[in-house]
């Protein structure tokens, strides 16, 4: 649904909107209950942003609904402050600093661990708010007498003071709110967010300071959820205490949940059935106590079997009776270049490798100019874990624009050692120098930002995401840096993104798949894929782990062929298995064996090499033996 024109779905939020207090009554919402919704849509949006946009599942909202709420309550009501306004504009930006402090706590830990912070976090607000600040907030009793907002326009003075008047002022700020949400989750940060959510660990590798950029999301989503807590306030004349209960951060999750994540709408949707059933079961059905009970079941089922939410079992509705096939829900950035979606795959051809030289990309410029030609340079690097010693004492350079590759049996540290190289383990001991700066222990966002990355044995892709979009996430770090705050600004107007992602695409050879979700893509494309995200961030030097590996022995020549256009002017390191192929892409070979480098050279001597031959197979190696 947000793959449609910001501006259309605005003109059907506002229709919307003006339609509710028509439509809703006759449906048996009262016009408190509407009220009631927009204030929970507001809340809402801000949680999509964290939770369905950036994969950050928080039980704490309630204390920064319960925090804004409390700020503007308490100027409005104890203080005499003037304006309404200001007031909520000062409880969303206190509620805006709490959750930065919050979120520096929290986000030391991911996944269950920063679930279980944000509950704890707010219960220790719930505990503030009834006891040590009961003077401040009232305590169990709250704050009464809230007054309700007015707008003074030169000529009359608007009172917002019965329920018709509060809603078309809920409702201006909730498509104010909407407005502010489309804008961000379609900007350079917003992307990077969906990247998050997909695969934090490759959105860091590509160059990404993913800390940053989540903390930017939790700060958004309190700020949301301050300026709902206000509104709540405002609406009810009264800020209630239980603003900062589990049970108000767990019926978000829950309206989110229902309504469908990552979609904005969503919640809103969610809080709308939600609050009609609440009030339906308990004024029209009388079910007493036991309301609850038939809510949950309700909910229960609505999860099971709308997995995507209401959002996602309307566009499958749309879908069947349009007979049209449901499309990725990942966002589209606005005036994104359009693409056919479903291309037929294109082989790499002899041809395409020829052309993709042509369009080569030129390595980014080395940050230090060397002294002399060596590019990267290992001293007795080693690597423990525990009692394994992964790599032991490795001695290692390259120089500008070689093509080195890198052989050895299973467990011989291959992969350990260009994950020292490039951030994602610390080494035990020994130093790593690029381009003449001293990169040991330094993180992986860092390394990717000086030019250094690799790809993975295993693809590591943003797999919701298109290959377009997969391929934005990464040159958006290569061209904007590790962290920049443009939350209302275009990917698609950052300056050289388009042709860094065009000429990728050319590269990996995927130009007529790029709109196309990588769950649908073939499993070469997705290895090309692979390669693609790191070609992206325009690395100066390369580092390729078994790019080969699990392709059919065509797909293995001709991404060999693929490989050598990527590597024209650019340094690269390989490690494969597959000898044959390697030997004839590199012109130089290390040799690791039990951690530790067994031979250098180049291919031929390599090959001659008795210890190499013997490593393999006791010498019998058929791509060794062979020559
Ligand atoms: P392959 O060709 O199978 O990918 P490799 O040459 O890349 O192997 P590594 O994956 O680097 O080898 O592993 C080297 C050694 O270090 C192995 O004995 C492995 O079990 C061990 N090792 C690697 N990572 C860890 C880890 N995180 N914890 C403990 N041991 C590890």
């Amino acid at each position: 649904m947000l793959k449609r024109s910001p501006f259309l779905l605005l003109l059907v939020t506002a229709a919307g909107l003006f339609a509710a207090p028509f439509v809703l009554p006759f449906l048996g919402f009262t016009p408190t209950t509407i009220n009631r919704i927009l204030v929970w849509g507001i809340f809402g949006i801000g949680f999509d942003i964290l939770f369905g946009f950036t994969g950050l599942l928080s039980f704490g909202q309630s204390a920064f609904f319960g925090t804004g709420g409390m700020v503007a309550a308490y100027l409005l009501t104890v203080t005499d402050f003037p304006s309404v306004i200001a007031a909520l504009g000062i409880g969303t930006l206190v509620a805006g600093i709490v959750g930065f402090l919050v979120g520096m706590i929290a986000l030391r830990r991911t996944g269950i661990y920063f679930a279980m912070i944000t509950v704890a976090i707010a219960e220790v607000f719930f505990f503030v708010e009834f006891n040590p600040l009961s003077a401040y907030t009232g305590g169990e009793n709250g704050l009464p007498g809230v007054p309700a907002p007015t707008l003074y326009l030169g000529f009359t003075t608007i009172h917002f003071d019965s329920d018709t008047r509060l809603y078309g002022f809920l409702a201006f700020w909730f498509f104010i709110a909407m407005a502010i949400a489309l804008r961000i989750v379609r900007s350079p940060v917003g992307a990077v967010l969906r990247a998050i959510r997909d695969n934090p660990l490759r959105a860091a590798a590509v160059g990404h300071n993913i800390h940053g950029y989540k903390l930017t999301a939790f700060v958004v989503a309190a700020a949301y959820a301050g300026f709902a807590g206000g509104l709540l306030g405002l609406m009810q004349g009264f800020m209630p205490p239980d603003a900062f209960t589990f049970d108000t951060s767990g019926q978000l999750v829950m309206q989110t949940a229902i309504g469908g994540a990552g979609t904005l709408f969503g919640p809103l949707l969610g809080a709308t059935l939600w609050l009609y059933l609440s009030d339906f079961l308990q004024t029209t059905l009388h079910l007493g106590a036991t309301w609850k009970l038939v809510l949950g079941v309700i909910f229960v089922l609505l999860v099971c079997f709308l997995r995507r939410g209401l959002i996602g079992g309307i566009e499958d509705l749309y879908a069947l009776l349009t007979g049209t096939r449901r499309k990725a829900v990942a966002i589209t950035p606005v005036a994104a270049p359009s693409s056919p979606i479903a291309a037929e795959r294109k082989p790499v051809t002899a041809e395409h490798a020829r052309k993709a030289v042509i369009t080569a990309m030129a390595p980014r410029p080395p940050a230090n100019e060397p002294k002399n030609e060596v590019v990267l340079e290992a001293m007795a690097l080693t690597k423990r874990y525990g009692g394994v010693i992964a790599n032991s004492g490795i001695d290692f350079s390259v120089k500008r624009g070689e093509r080195r590759g890198i052989i050895g049996p299973n467990g011989a540290g291959k992969t350990t050692f260009f994950r020292m190289l490039t951030g994602e383990v610390k080494p035990t001991s020994g130093s790593i120098i690029f381009e003449g700066r001293d990169i040991t222990g330094m993180a992986v966002t860092d390394v990717s930002q000086l030019g250094l990355t690799k790809s993975y044995q295993i693809n590591q892709l943003f797999n919701r995401l298109t290959v377009r979009e997969n391929l934005t996430i990464a040159a958006l770090a290569y061209l904007r840096g590790k962290f920049r705050l443009d939350l209302f600004g275009n990917p698609y107007q950052v300056e050289g993104l388009d042709e860094q992602v065009e000429k990728t695409l050319e590269l990996i050879n995927l130009t007529t798949r790029v709109d196309t979700p990588v769950s649908q893509l073939a499993y070469g494309e997705k290895r090309r894929l692979e390669v693609g995200l790191t070609v992206a961030t325009n690395p100066s030097l390369l580092l390729l782990d078994e790019p080969l590996a699990g392709m059919s022995p065509a797909e293995r020549i001709e991404t060999v062929a693929l490989l050598k256009s990527i590597g024209h002017g650019r340094t690269m390191i390989i490690i494969d298995h597959d000898m044959d192929l390697l030997f004839e892409l590199v012109e130089s070979v290390t040799v690791l064996q039990e951690g530790s480098v067994l031979a250098n050279g180049t291919p031929d001597e390599v090959k001659r090499n008795a210890k190499v031959q013997e490593a393999y197979l006791g010498g019998v190696h058929e791509g060794l033996a062979a020559e």
